[in-house]
């Protein structure tokens, strides 16, 4: 399969200002050297708990920031740099969907117009000239359309997520950044959003980043899996495999988090301690050691190394290095 999205240690560091003269004390590390690829039709889920840089490095990614370091290939260009008219360009193939419906779509706007817009920005056509292709849009995501001539405040969270969909469709891109597309919907409406995504995965070849704090919800929908903890992607692999053979300490905690209905499968819960370290300040050594159930003495001050599990199979702690294939050129 072709690689759509190659991320190399990219970096995200925020200055902290302080003091009267407002001098830089600090950095923030919010994304702090993560490697992984996505290939063509698949899904990375990208997991962690809040404030573990996943948004931030979705939003790098998009170029909504610029990297402090590393490198951003889609479709074998390197986009880190872009700017103008070049991104401008770029940025057809890649869109975003974002977590919360009510406050992405302008309320007041008219739902061909939201859906629209990209395609008469991009390609400045007339809305009387693109309106069979947005309604045709509209269908795709399950909308009626007559949904066309209404307002974005007239629909359901549901609903408004499936015109946040067709909108970043309209430029037929090749990934889409799904910053936890269902989390502010109710349950029962969730499936359905997912269904539709992954109808169009199929459709159009998509792929796809989706970010979730929760590994129950991405299990489901994702191909491959990164866990990310401070900044760090500390495991990915195939979905099945890390929810099979967890290597990761932190991944095996997240695991025995997610309820198992099958008596037979079901896990001891492993509860962490403490709380996440700010990014600001983060550990020395393992970024995982001051809530590591199985930490060791040495923990707190050697980094470990990105040993590879598998074919695309890698986890980050020293409890495996010893016998296995470390790669230390990056950390996957
Ligand atoms: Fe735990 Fe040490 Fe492995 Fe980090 S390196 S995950 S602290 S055992
Ligand atoms: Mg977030």
């Amino acid at each position: 399969k072709k690689t759509i999205l190659e991320v190399k240690d990219l970096k995200q560091h925020y200055p902290i200002k302080g003091g009267f003269f407002k001098r830089t004390i600090g950095h923030v590390k919010a994304v702090d050297g993560i490697s992984f690829k996505i290939l063509e039709g698949e899904t990375m889920g990208l997991v962690g708990e809040s404030g573990c840089g996943k948004s931030t490095a979705g939003r790098t990614i998009l170029r909504l920031h610029d990297a402090t370091d590393g490198t951003i290939n889609f479709l074998g260009q390197d986009i880190t740099k872009l700017k103008g008219k070049e991104l401008r360009e770029a940025r057809k193939g890649f869109q975003m969907v974002f977590q919360d419906p009510y406050a992405s779509l302008n309320p007041m706007q008219m739902v061909g117009d939201i859906v629209g817009e990209p395609i008469r920005n991009y390609y400045g056509k007339k809305m009387s000239e693109i309106e069979d292709e947005v309604k045709d849009l509209l269908n795709r995501v399950g909308l009626n359309e007559d949904a066309y001539y209404r307002y974005a405040h007239e629909f359901s969270g549901g609903q408004r997520q499936r015109i946040g969909i067709a909108r970043a469709l309209a430029l037929k891109p090749k990934l889409i950044i799904a910053d936890e597309p269902v989390s502010a919907l109710d349950v029962s409406v969730q499936s359905q959003v997912l269904n539709i995504m992954d109808d169009l995965q199929k459709e159009f070849n998509l792929s796809y980043l989706f970010i979730a704090h929760d590994l129950s919800v991405v299990k489901h929908v994702s191909d491959y899996i990164g866990v990310m903890y401070l900044g760090h992607i500390v495991e990915q692999g195939p979905a099945d495999e890390v929810y099979s053979n967890p290597q990761h300490p932190y991944t095996k905690a997240l695991i025995s988090a997610i309820p198992e209905i099958d008596p037979e499968k079901r896990k001891e819960r492993i509860i962490l301690k403490g709380d996440l370290p700010s990014p600001a300040d983060p550990p020395t050594g393992c970024p995982f050691h001051t809530r590591c159930p199985v930490a060791k003495a040495e923990c707190k001050t050697i980094k470990p190394r990105s040993v590879q599990v598998s074919e695309r199979h890698f986890a980050s702690c020293i409890l495996l290095e010893e016998g296995s294939v470390v790669d230390d050129s990056v950390n996957h």
